[in-house]
């Protein structure tokens, strides 16, 4: 298996789509490997046998090429279920979050990262930038030299992020995306979906798709709309039915945030919400 690198210039990166099972519509989690000699790999979807012998003869003894390390952006399954056959036949060191080191058993972490860290390979680093809102402990990494983000499932390559109380906060969602601003982002490499060449336009899209949302609830709320469902199925015209019942918890996110803002009362005995 020979991945292709990221570009002629960035030909460092190699993004690997990994068939997992996800979130529609998406059916692949993307691993990414950084680095020649001393490397790195970002999440491990569900590898099968035939790419980790890829994955390990590219590393064989010989190459002067070994995976150090694979970190993950956070704990859920579809991120790190092929993490411990990836360590297991590869020797590499395993890393996550402090505050998610707990939550990706049967995962056992050989390092934890803070917001700030750098974590090096060959003679670069990626940059660890704590983006709490899809998961509390999630990160993205940062390449500053080329200006790539690896965004696991804070951004996405299609579609938006499903944020899932309580650990999934919209408040902090909406500014870990605001932050993301103050970085000189070129490229964004999703967790799901193809890569982003187009950085700042797909930020600035997801904070006015957020700020969209909350505004279409309020109005709902105004009009007389109560429950959950009902907000999704006025707001969620886009969207596939099928995917309305993980709207529901992107809108409960909204409305928790919204609560908390002093915007939005709940209604006793499960009514719904409505305008404070
Ligand atoms: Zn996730």
């Amino acid at each position: 298996m020979d991945w292709m690198p990221l570009s002629e210039q960035i030909d460092f990166v190699f993004p690997i789509p990994v068939p997992t099972r996800t979130l529609p519509p998406h059916r692949d989690t993307n691993s990414y490997l950084v680095g020649v000699r001393e490397t790195g790999m970002i999440d491990a979807g569900l590898w099968d046998e035939k790419g980790v012998d890829a994955l390990v003869s590219r590393f064989a003894k010989g190459t002067k090429r070994r995976l150090d390390w694979l970190i993950l952006t956070h704990w859920h399954p579809d991120h790190l279920v092929g993490t411990d056959k990836i360590k297991e036949r590869t020797g590499c060191r395993v890393g996550v979050h402090a505050s998610e080191a707990d939550k990706v058993a049967p995962v056992s972490p050989d390092f934890t990262f803070q917001h700030g860290d750098e974590i090096p390979f060959d003679d670069r680093v990626l940059e660890v930038i704590h983006t709490p809102g899809h998961s509390s402990g999630h990160c993205c990494f940062f390449l500053r030299s080329e200006g790539v983000l690896f965004t696991g499932d804070h951004i996405l390559g299609t579609g938006t992020s499903i944020i899932v109380p309580p650990d999934g906060d919209m408040e902090l969602y909406m500014a870990s995306l605001a932050d993301l601003l103050s970085y000189p982002v070129k490229i964004i490499c999703p967790g799901h979906g193809p890569v982003v060449w187009s950085a700042r336009e797909k930020i600035q899209e997801y904070i006015e798709h957020r700020l969209e949302r909350e505004k279409a609830i309020l109005a709902c709320l105004r009009s007389g709309i109560r429950r959950t469902e009902d907000l999704v199925a006025a707001i969620y015209t886009d969207v596939p039915k099928s995917l309305h019942a993980m709207a529901c918890f992107s809108v409960e996110a909204h409305l928790v945030k919204l609560i908390r803002e002093g915007k939005v009362r709940r209604l006793e005995g499960g009514g719904g919400c409505e305008p404070a």
